[in-house]
């Protein structure tokens, strides 16, 4: 699981900042602490502790797999909490996986310039290490948006985006994107409440990547193919990559899109509409 990457997995401790514009983002931090413990026999060693999990003399590998089992157990309750309030408001909720750089943003933005704002309202969950780049182009392509800064963190966990629903406030029977960090391994193990993973891989990357992350497409519903239009130039079978992903999850679909030159953006468009229908009934 997540903490054996070395990222902690705990993300407990939040603040959220607003710039001039009221733009807001949150920055998440990890919780954990180096922390000095001088011994009986006079040695002084120092190791992170997290308030979280309290005892601080315990060292952290000692309690790994229980510590494991707790972050997972209590990101799931907060998943439970947030899958509750989206289908109190009939709010569909996805959450976009992918490799760094297989066009998510550029998706969600192409979604949105495209979209009938009254059949289909869209607000975006941004999340990065650093930097607030993609919920500003999320912002320039009409949509509201809230960025999470994850720091070291490797995902986005159920209580950031729980944290981020409070400063966003989907509207009832809007669709709520969710982009997570740039990952494909840690996020598949982080329910955040969605309806759906979506997976997005792009034409620019490995056809085997099904077969090498199986986790994350295991936990996808829809796999989406993006930059198609770079087929003619690359080396990416697309039916061997569609073949693969239904080797590791027979259920999963697949939509061939270029989210810059349009391909396939009908299809997914009424992929959306019609998850957005199930989510309102
Ligand atoms: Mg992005």
């Amino acid at each position: 699981m997540c903490t054996t990457c070395g990222c902690g997995g705990d993300h407990s401790h939040m603040h959220s900042h607003t710039d001039e514009k009221g733009n807001v983002t949150i920055h998440a931090t990890d919780g954990h602490h180096e922390h000095e413990h001088t011994h009986a026999d006079g040695t002084t060693h120092s190791h992170a502790h997290s308030h979280e999990h309290g005892e601080g003399h315990d060292h952290p590998h000692t309690h790994k797999i229980s510590v494991e089992q707790d972050i997972l157990s209590r990101n799931n309750a907060i998943a439970a909490h947030n899958r509750e309030m989206f289908a109190a408001k009939k709010i569909l909720a996805l959450n976009f996986v992918s490799s760094p750089g297989s066009g998510k943003t550029e998706l969600l933005s192409a979604t949105i310039r495209r979209a009938d704002p009254k059949k289909l309202p869209i607000t975006v969950i941004e999340g990065d290490q650093e930097t607030s780049n993609d919920a500003d182009r999320i912002r320039s392509a009409g949509a509201r948006s809230i960025q999470v800064n994850t720091g070291k963190g490797c995902h986005l966990d159920a209580a950031m985006v729980h944290e981020a629903l409070h400063h966003l406030d989907p509207a009832p029977g809007s669709a709520c994107l969710i982009e997570n960090v740039g990952n494909l391994v840690c996020p598949a193990e982080f329910d955040l409440g969605e309806a759906h993973k979506v997976v997005v891989i792009s034409v620019t990357e490995g056809e085997d990547k099904p077969l090498k992350y199986p986790d994350m497409f295991r936990a996808a519903d829809l796999m989406i193919i993006n930059k198609v239009d770079l087929l003619p130039y690359v080396n990416f079978n697309i039916d061997k990559c569609e073949e693969y992903a239904r080797r590791v999850n027979p259920k999963i679909r697949a939509i061939r899109v270029s989210a810059t030159k349009g391909d396939g953006m009908d299809q997914w468009l009424k992929w959306l509409e019609a998850e957005l229908i199930l989510a309102s009934i």
